[in-house]
């Protein structure tokens, strides 16, 4: 019988599978602080778990890492490793460090349905969901190898102490995927960050990006509610419909209907609105408009973040001029509406939103041929962490 992963567990989860094994609920508690706070992997490490339960544990689970492929560290300061997720697949976090918070920006998906026009990853196409605890795993990763790097004195660029041992403060699902297009993998990956037992995040700091998978929006609302993003990147149906082809099926204005549901119960009082500004596309004055009015119309309290586009070369489009840029978010912010221009970060390593998986294929099956050829070479995370 194949051994259970254990990060594929929230705390309600791994509770009931204690349960199977005959233990109680704190046993459960005290095992996910293991895994997730202290970022231990080996049973017999887990030492104020009784004996028998350890050896009960070995058996039957494992707390198995995602493979890293490679790392790459920008000269900001953001890392971005790639993580091997089988067949040919691969998949990015990216972390981002600030001096107060360090964000790690999380995959859901290997390749992405939605196919948006200006994002590298929709144009690789769809591969797999990721599971719970390949989702987790990512920031398990993130969180204790730049642990153990930070004890060890190496020079890297962290946010300043928050009073606690930990690194990463926000999530952000932004990373390769819709997230609310494998919705039943990431509630329980979104409970771990939360739960005070594995992350501790705050519901205000972890963020789950969206396209607009409207009836998603709703139950998440209901399940975990977390800070939402969406990517609106258009404000008329007809030029939507052509940059994110989901809005064929969710049109712009049940999207707005379902942003004013969710922020009834989000830990945030506002929305906010990701927008890709594109030469000549959506970056013109009467664009910006048009947003001003739909805001006005739909009365959800938003907030707006312009995102440099990250031209590639299958895209045929541009990033905008920066005095677009600044003629654009001017007109909103005259309009009562907080905007800000996102800084482009880790230019240097592909690591900015909308490379996330820029070449991760090609790059992948290059990196599984060298894998092939230098099978030593790929590092297995969890010995890295606990060695
Ligand atoms: S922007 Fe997000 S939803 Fe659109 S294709 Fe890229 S990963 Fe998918």
């Amino acid at each position: 019988m194949k051994a259970v992963n254990l990060f594929d567990f929230d705390l309600d989860g791994l509770a009931a599978f204690c349960l199977g094994l005959g233990e109680k609920r704190f046993r459960a508690q005290q095992l996910f602080r293991w895994i997730h706070q202290r970022g231990v992997r080996d049973f017999a490490q887990m030492s104020d778990l009784a004996k028998d339960f350890r050896a009960k544990l070995a058996g039957v689970a494992v707390v198995e890492p995602l493979q890293r492929i490679s790392e790459h560290v920008s000269a900001d300061g953001t890392i971005k490793w790639l993580f091997d997720v089988g067949q040919g697949n691969a998949v990015e976090a990216v972390f981002i460090p600030e001096d107060d918070r360090g964000t790690l920006c999380v995959s859901s998906q290997a390749g992405c349905a939605v196919g948006c026009r200006f994002c590298s990853t929709g144009h690789q196409g769809f591969s797999r969901n990721l599971s719970t605890g390949e989702i987790v795993a990512q920031l398990w990763y993130a969180e204790h190898s730049l642990r153990m790097r930070r004890a060890a004195g190496e020079k890297l660029v962290l946010p300043k102490n928050d009073g606690t041992a930990r690194i990463i403060s926000n999530v952000v699902m932004m990373g390769m995927g819709e997230p609310l297009q494998n919705y039943d993998a990431l509630v329980p990956a979104l409970r771990t960050f939360l739960s005070d037992h594995a992350y501790g995040l705050s519901r205000r700091r972890v963020t789950v990006s969206t396209s607009g998978v409207v009836p998603m929006m709703d139950r998440l609302r209901e399940d975990c509610p977390v800070a939402l993003a969406v990517s609106l990147h258009a404000p008329l149906d007809p030029l939507r419909d052509h940059l994110v082809p989901l809005n064929k099926k969710y049109p712009i204005a049940e999207l707005m209907q379902a942003c004013a549901r969710y922020v009834q119960s989000a830990p945030r009082d506002f929305i906010t609105f990701e927008y890709c500004m594109l030469d000549g596309v959506n970056d013109k004055l009467e664009h910006a408009q048009a947003l001003l009015s739909l805001m006005r119309a739909s009365g959800v309290p938003g907030k707006f973040n312009l995102i440099p586009f990250n031209p590639f070369p299958e895209s045929g489009l541009k990033r905008s001029a920066p005095q677009a840029v600044s003629a654009f978010a001017k007109l909103l912010q005259d309009g009562a509406i907080v905007t800000t221009v996102r800084k482009t970060r880790g230019d240097d390593i592909d690591a900015a939103c909308g490379q996330l998986a820029g070449e991760v294929q090609d790059r992948t099956q290059a990196v599984v041929r060298m894998h092939k050829r230098r099978a030593g070479d790929v590092l297995a995370l969890g010995d890295e962490v606990n060695a």
